[in-house]
């Protein structure tokens, strides 16, 4: 990433055990390579027991504020503009319904429902048009602004992850594209525990160290965006870690992102300026859906993730 060396950070003590599953049998991996949104040179680990890699040692949570701050302030209202066509472009709704709310709600149909790092609200407005009663908290200002008067989500909140309630509230949870960026997951995974009821259903993605696109480009893989993106869980490693947290029972599927197999190539090919060009013609919608579409039938053919897995964790 242009501007940021990794010696902005400062980090927390090395890890002896997996964050995941528990295991102290780690290994070191390879760094970090540096791209467009990744900082070169951070550690990671691999541990042997489930397979996940994690960054180690972790930048501390100030650090990562901090960088938060300065690289991501600048671009807030390109944030929200990509987060709202989500919900306002007819194509881009119908694909991200397919991807994110038709697993959802193949599984539960209504009820209270938190979409925690809401962005600008593009899925608790979908859930909301569905029939959920939905909440949302979000980091961003300027994403909650837009949220509520653009999506007339009114009961989108700003918070962090302390802004959850720590009393059974929900029965269900969002947390979509989140967790592959928080500084202690397990930690996490407790607090939205806590958050749900009885019965309470918890949906999160994440970017799998299952997936093809981990397996062909490893630390060259586009999605490999430290620090933004500090843990790669297999599944195995997930379900150990939602075991860990209290949850009962764990189900995945598969989620493909054709975007993010798109900017790795064209990133590759030198090709970044003209791919994010193309990307706001209106034709390149129907290419978007046809390529995730192909993305989605060969890794529900091979049983495993083109990219994203979703995994359903359930209380009770
Ligand atoms: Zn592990």
């Amino acid at each position: 990433m242009q501007g940021i060396s990794i010696d902005a950070f400062s980090f927390a003590d090395i890890a002896g055990n997996c964050l995941a599953c528990g295991s102290d049998a780690l290994q070191s991996w390879d760094d970090t390579v540096e791209h467009e949104l990744a900082v070169g040179g951070f550690r990671n680990s691999k541990c042997l027991g489930c397979g996940t890699v994690f960054t180690n040692p972790r930048p501390d949570r100030k650090s990562l504020s901090g960088f938060y701050e300065t690289f991501e302030g600048h671009d807030d209202q390109a944030f929200v503009k990509a987060s709202l066509r989500y919900y306002s472009d007819p194509g881009r709704r119908a694909a991200r319904h397919k991807d994110y709310l038709a697993p959802l709600l193949a599984r539960k149909q209504s009820g209270r429902l938190l979409d925690f790092g809401c962005g600008a609200g593009w899925f608790a407005a979908m859930a909301r048009d569905e029939g959920f009663e939905v909440d949302g908290i979000e980091q961003m200002p300027a994403a909650v602004e837009a949220a509520q008067k653009e999506l007339g989500l009114s009961t989108v909140r700003q918070g962090d992850e302390d802004a959850l309630p720590e009393t059974p509230t929900y029965d269900v949870i969002v947390c979509n594209n989140l967790i592959e960026h928080v500084t202690d997951p397990l930690d996490f995974a407790r607090k939205v525990r806590a958050s749900l009821k009885p019965g309470g259903l918890w949906m999160v993605n994440f970017p799998s160290a299952d997936s093809a696109m981990f397996k062909s480009f490893g630390a060259h893989s586009y999605y490999f965006m430290t620090p933004y993106h500090l843990t790669h869980f297999t599944r195995s490693g997930f379900s150990a870690m939602m075991a860990r947290a209290g949850f009962q029972n764990t189900e995945y599927d598969l989620q493909s992102e054709a975007f993010y197999w798109m900017k790795g190539f064209v990133s590759k090919l030198g090709l970044a300026d003209a791919y994010a060009r193309w990307r706001n013609d209106p034709d390149f919608v129907s290419f978007d859906i046809a390529l995730d579409g192909l993305l989605a039938s060969i890794s529900l053919d091979g049983d495993q993730p083109a990219l994203n897995e979703i995994c359903f964790a359930k209380l009770g």
